[in-house]
């Protein structure tokens, strides 16, 4: 299972808001060891979310979107989505009776056209309501592919995707992960002719090219961080692997470490 994101914004690409959404998802991919290799970035321009559509599908099985869902013109991620499967947008009372009731709450007993729009979903699409906004999220699945559309501002979009998550991601990976930080002392404690990345990277040696769990060294601006993962069928499994690799890098690095704890995040 490979997935893959897409954020459609065009505030985005001026710079005008930061990608936090595709931080959160990849963290939350991550966690779950599903493997993601690219992030995309498109405006709201439907020809280009199509363009950016297909290359996504030929080379990953799962596409998380977020944003372009809203009411207003520029908001065409469902249309570009449903017609890659060939689907039309229909008509899904559930969501209109959510956005009427949510519009009646703040006073609005109107519902203008463009509102209404929200209710239009893909055809065979699994419809998530959400439960802090209007937009649903939404997941349609084809074969081995599925796209999941998500809401861009963040409230909406993390508590649509943990839904998203129970009702389908989390059934694509059995596999627990656990990750280990080893924080190795900053260049103002230590010289970095013994704890820069590349003099730190050669002690470990061969520990670097090891599958379960895997070693890994970041260059961060107050020290090298060396992250261990293991995945198991449980987390006390995934413990068993971790353990003996993280004694064996204390004891090669001993003084030069700066901390040890788990990766929560
Ligand atoms: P809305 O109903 O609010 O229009 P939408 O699904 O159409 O929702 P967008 O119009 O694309 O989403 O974005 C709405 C707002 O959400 C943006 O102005 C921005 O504040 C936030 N947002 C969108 N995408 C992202 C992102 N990738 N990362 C962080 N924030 C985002
Ligand atoms: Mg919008």
């Amino acid at each position: 299972m490979v997935a893959e994101i897409i954020c459609v914004g065009t505030e985005l690409l001026l710079g005008n808001i930061v990608n936090t959404n595709a931080q959160y998802i990849s963290k939350e991919m991550a966690r779950r060891g599903i493997d993601l290799f690219y992030h995309t970035v498109v405006g709201d321009n439907k020809d280009r979310v199509k363009e950016v559509l297909e290359v996504a599908l030929k080379r990953s099985d799962m596409i998380i979107m977020t944003g372009g869902l809203g009411p207003t013109k520029d908001d065409l991620t469902k249309e570009a989505a449903a017609s890659f499967f060939g689907k039309k947008l229909v008509f899904d009372q559930r969501q209109y009776d959510h956005v009427k009731e949510k519009l009646e709450s703040y006073g609005i007993y109107e519902m203008a056209d463009s509102q209404k729009k929200q209710a239009m979903v893909p055809e065979d699409s699994i419809v998530i309501t959400n439960p802090v906004g209007l937009a649903p999220g939404l997941i349609m699945a084809q074969g081995e592919k599925a796209i999941i559309m998500l809401p861009g501002p963040p409230k909406e979009m993390k508590a649509v995707f943990a839904e998203c998550c129970s009702l389908f991601i989390n059934k694509l990976s059995n596999q627990v992960f656990v990750s280990i930080n080893i924080k190795i002392k900053g260049p103002d404690e230590m010289p970095l002719g013994e704890i820069g990345e590349g003099p730190v990277a050669d002690q470990l040696g061969d520990l670097l090219d090891s599958a379960n769990p895997t070693v890994a060294t970041y260059a961060k601006e107050d020290g090298v961080l060396i992250r261990v993962t293991a995945s198991g069928a449980d987390r006390e499994q995934a413990l068993v692997a971790i353990k003996p690799v993280v004694t064996r890098i204390a004891e090669i690095l001993k003084n030069k470490i700066a901390w040890v704890k788990e990766d929560t995040d």
